[in-house]
């Protein structure tokens, strides 16, 4: 059975109750790995995607396949770098499997989003991140409510005393990447989220 407090005194012990979370398991959904977990201590960012994939479901680390090596290029940070800067966390932290259609992964479901979101709330609190960066549009959409992408990349919120700066998602799903001008708004971001990580 799944324990989750009501608080956490550190990221050690939250971690030690997320590692085995089933949650959703139990609610009935099916899904394909246990909880990825952040690596490390002491970053002083908060990164927030949507979901693992395959990769990171099997390693059970975050941001392992090519979306990850993708995003540390555009962030032009390398491994040790970027687990060192930014707790690596998701909308849902399982693996959620292939949709019906076969074509990439499945959306976790809206109640599989709210199971999970307390884990990220309890993050949050004992990080205080001064810097949230969201990472695809359902990331931005459940931290943030932005419901746009093509408004949000290269924008920058407030959220709960932190900056917040969305990215969209690296895996290359979308053709949204395909067009010069969010490029563009991409490098924006990546400009943004650097000038912030030189202040931390
Ligand atoms: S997705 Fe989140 S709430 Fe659901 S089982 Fe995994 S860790 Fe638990």
């Amino acid at each position: 059975m799944t324990r989750r407090r009501a608080s956490y005194r550190s990221l050690d012990s939250l971690k030690r109750d997320q590692r085995l979370c089933r949650l959703c398991v139990e609610a009935g959904y099916q899904l394909e790995s246990w909880p990825v977990i952040a690596a490390g201590n002491g970053q002083r960012a908060f990164l927030y995607g949507q979901a693992p994939g395959i990769v990171e479901g099997g390693e059970r680390r975050p941001w392992r396949g090519r979306a990850g090596k993708t995003l540390r290029r555009w962030l032009d940070l390398d491994e040790d770098a970027f687990y060192a800067t930014f707790y690596c966390a998701s909308v849902t932290r399982c693996y959620p499997g292939r949709p019906a259609s076969g074509r990439g992964d499945r959306t976790p479901t809206t109640e599989e989003q709210r199971l999970c979101e307390p884990w990220r709330d309890h993050e949050l609190s004992l990080l205080r991140p001064r810097l949230i960066v969201t990472v695809g549009g359902l990331a931005a959409r459940r931290l943030l409510g932005v419901t746009s992408v093509t408004e949000s990349v290269g924008a920058r919120y407030e959220h709960d005393g932190a900056v917040a700066i969305p990215l969209p998602h690296p895996s290359g799903a979308s053709s949204w990447l395909n067009h010069a001008e969010n490029r563009e708004r991409v490098a924006g971001a990546v400009a943004l989220i650097h000038a912030e990580l030189a202040l931390l």
